[in-house]
This record gives C-alpha cells, structure tokens and sequence, in this order.
C-alpha cells in the first residue's frame, strides 16, 4: 500500500459516512475505532495526529507497553489521549489494570467479568463505559456471551454502579463476502432492539459490529460503532492476533 496512514483513515471515514448516508443515518452517528493491536506507539500516534480519536487493543500487555510513548508523543503535539477501547478477551486477574487504562470495555461477556471490573472501576474511582459481548453464532472458541443468556447478564449489571452499560458488541462468525454477513448483523440489531424493550435495557443504545471486511454492512444494518485494523493501519504481521 502506498497511500499514508493519513490517507487511508480519510479513505476510512468516507465510507463509513457513505455507508451510513446509505442507510438514512447521519455520519456522526457512527464511531470509529482504529484496532491497533500490533501497531507500534508511532504509527497509532500518527493516526491520532491525523484525527482518529477512538482506539482499541486486544491484549493489555501490549497496550500497557505501548501507552507511556503513545502519551508522550501526544504530550509532543499537544493532543490528549484518544478514548481507549478495550476489545479483547477480558481476564479476571487483568481487571484492575484495565479499569485504570481504558475508557470503554467492549468484551464483558460474564457476571463475574463484570462484578471484577465494577470493584476495580470503584477503586480506582473511575467510570468506565461497558458493552456487552454476544457470541451470535454460539461459536465455542469465540468469547461473548449466548444470545439467550443476555437478559441474565442485562439483569445483573444493573447492581454495576461504576459501569455504564452501552450496548452490545459482536464478533460474527466471518464469511466469505461482506454480504453474507448481512442477516447476522441485522440479527444483532434485532436483538439489541429487543432487549431495549426489557426492563433495565433503555440504555443499550451502542451496537459495535463490523471490522475492516464488512464494516458498511455492518453500518446499513445499524451499527454505531465498528472496529477497524487492517483498513487504517494496514496488514498485520503474522501473529500479530486475531479476534479472540
Ligand atoms: C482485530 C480486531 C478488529 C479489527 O480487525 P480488522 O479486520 O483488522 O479490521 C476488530 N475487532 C476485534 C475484536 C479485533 O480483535
């Protein structure tokens, strides 16, 4: 790829606009989060410098690593911290940590996942903003919680004090085009729609789906958030992680 990280996010944000155009949305009402796992502090000040001010990491090791230089380059151009999003497999013992680093936990799949975070948010007197993954294919090896399992889950957050509740996020099995992809998150928006209904489900107005290969999809099918990598950073070296 030739273009500069610069151009490629513009490139980005004028299909995400396009899409949601599409869809009788308006632009602002989609947010785009840059994924940077395996993009070094520099290049993700770089995108930050050209106006990306959402990011999401997968691993907590490789983002604490990462974020004093991050902080410091930013510090250097005289720009704050994006929003930080965490969207990877979420782990009980690295909950303290994650309450302090982040602004946004996208992967809160189980009760007690939940109830760690809460205790830690409160610690640290935070806030955090919190979606709750869904695992729409059922898929075993894929975090999130079963469809049906939700309401439980909607059910208990509403004890979370220091945690506010968003929405949904997903992770559909991938298919072999962005089309196919369609029904699934039309399933999801369906769903969210559906636990809005529910007592306590008011608030769920965030639905995260979509990433580089479907995101405008995911978009005509109603999401207000996608999650973008390879799109904006470019590809990945092997290992450098895949969804959990
Ligand atoms: C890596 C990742 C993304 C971004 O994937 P791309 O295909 O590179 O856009 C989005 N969401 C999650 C949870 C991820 O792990």
């Amino acid at each position: 790829m030739s273009e500069t990280l610069a151009e490629r996010l513009a490139a980005v944000r004028e299909r995400v606009a396009a899409a949601a155009r599409r869809a009788g949305r308006s632009p602002e009402e989609v947010t785009l989060v840059g994924v940077a796992k395996g993009v070094p502090a520099e290049r993700i000040a770089e995108a930050v410098e050209a106006g990306l001010d959402h990011v999401g990491e997968n691993y907590h090791q490789e983002a604490r690593a990462k974020l004093p230089e991050l902080r410091a380059r930013l510090e250097a151009f005289g720009l704050p911290l994006p929003r930080l999003h965490f969207v990877g497999r979420l782990q009980r013992n690295k909950a303290r940590e994650i309450a302090r680093d982040f602004d946004v936990v996208e992967s809160v799949d189980r009760v007690e996942l939940g109830a760690e975070l809460e205790r830690r948010a409160a610690e640290a007197g935070r806030e955090l903003r919190v979606l709750l993954q869904v695992n729409p294919d059922s898929e075993a090896s894929k975090g999130g919680v079963p469809p049906e399992a939700l309401h439980q889950l909607l059910a208990e957050s509403a004890s979370w004090k220091h945690l506010c509740v968003a929405g949904l996020m997903a992770i559909p099995a991938p298919r072999a085009t962005p089309e196919a992809s369609r029904a699934a998150f039309a399933r999801l928006r369906e769903l969210a729609r559906a636990l809005r209904r529910q007592p306590g489900g008011g608030s769920l107005r965030e639905l995260s789906m979509g990433m580089s290969a479907d995101f405008e999809v995911a978009i005509e099918e109603g999401a207000t958030s996608v999650r973008i990598g390879t799109a904006i950073f470019g590809p990945r070296r092997r290992g450098g992680g895949d969804p959990a």
